[in-house]
């Protein structure tokens, strides 16, 4: 892009996000300088978003924004990692500035409560593309790793399940079940635009955790990374999954395919040591226990009275997947 153009993004953004003490050197130079404090270790992410493939090409920009960090935000909440830096790669396809004052809006929605700093990043003109790089701090050793996880340790999820699917495939199958009705839709819609990243909730339960992932592409799926990398498996109640007072509405037939299968919640997953519950417990977080690892490698739901239901949770419910 000419130099104008790009003197004009910089200003743009060099005045967007919050300003660290630990930043020597944001944006304007090669490079920025940034310092990592002694006893910490930098968890780093990148996720890149294709306009047609990772969102709707009628999207809003202020939500595209937000989105584009909140889901990193949502991967070092997932480490355990405090947000401090992020750079930012942008392809535009043409300049448009009311485009820019609602992405960057949306950016500085997310960046704000995070204190994360834009420090740097690059602009380039082709089809519309967002990577987002972002930088955390952890203390050494401490981070939430997705190979932590031992038999016995239960397993906890975050907020509830299921919101953002349900508002995803009313958008792509035209489905409109009954009990919703428009204020339950648009509380959907905010679950898959504007997800909360739980940075906060990581930091309280870091200390009993043993592992931890966040909700991308579905519990099942997620949850079978903690296994996989764990070398464990699991047994889950369906019944005990947190569902929103939307999806409550529903009948179970749609709502627990919907909270064990759909991604884009940005909720947590995480396993807890059995000496640890108690004093987790007391903290009176929003968070819910759904079951137990196990010893073996399989994925086992239970019914409501705890029976074994007979069915490879990991093959018996992939079509629900979204
Ligand atoms: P260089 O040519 O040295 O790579 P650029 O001209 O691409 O530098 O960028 C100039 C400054 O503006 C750099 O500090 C860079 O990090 C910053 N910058 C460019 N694009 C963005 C962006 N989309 N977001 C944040 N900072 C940016
Ligand atoms: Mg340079």
């Amino acid at each position: 892009m000419p130099l104008s153009e790009f003197s004009l993004i910089e200003n743009y953004f060099s005045k967007l996000t919050p300003e660290r003490r630990d930043v020597s050197l944001g944006i304007g130079d090669d490079c920025a300088l940034l310092c990592c404090p002694a006893g910490k270790e930098i968890a780093v992410s990148i996720d890149t978003l294709v306009e047609g493939i990772h969102f709707f090409p009628d999207v809003s920009p202020k939500a595209l924004g937000y989105k584009a960090l909140a889901v990193n935000l949502s991967d070092l909440a997932a480490m355990g990692a405090e947000p401090a830096w992020f750079t930012l790669a942008l392809t535009l396809p043409e300049q448009n500035p009311a485009w820019l004052e609602a992405f960057t809006e949306g950016l500085a929605l997310a960046a704000k409560p995070a204190k994360i700093q834009l420090v740097g990043g690059d602009t380039t003109r082709g089809p519309l593309t967002i990577s987002i790089q972002v930088h955390g701090l952890v203390d050494k050793g401490r981070a939430l790793r997705r190979d932590g996880a031992s038999a016995g340790d239960r397993i906890y999820v975050s907020g509830t399940l299921g919101d953002a699917g349900a508002s995803l495939k009313k958008r792509l199958e035209n489905w409109s079940p009954e009990p919703l009705d428009e204020a339950d839709w648009q509380y959907l819609q905010q679950r898959l635009e504007y997800p909360i990243p739980r940075y906060r909730l990581a930091q309280q339960i870091l200390e009993y955790a043993s592992s931890a992932i966040d909700i991308s592409d579905g519990l099942l799926a997620d949850l079978g990374h903690i296994l996989e990398r764990s070398q464990q498996g699991a047994k889950i109640s369906p019944a005990k999954l947190p569902l929103s007072s939307a999806l409550k509405k529903l009948s179970s037939e749609f709502a627990i395919p919907l909270a064990l299968g759909s991604g884009d919640d940005y909720e947590l997953c995480f396993t807890v040591p059995e000496k640890n519950i108690e004093v987790l417990e007391q903290h009176g977080l929003d968070i819910h226990c759904i079951g137990e690892i196990t010893e073996g490698d399989g994925l086992i739901l239970l019914d409501e009275t705890g029976k074994e239901m007979n069915i490879d949770a990991r093959k018996g419910y992939d079509h629900f997947g979204t």
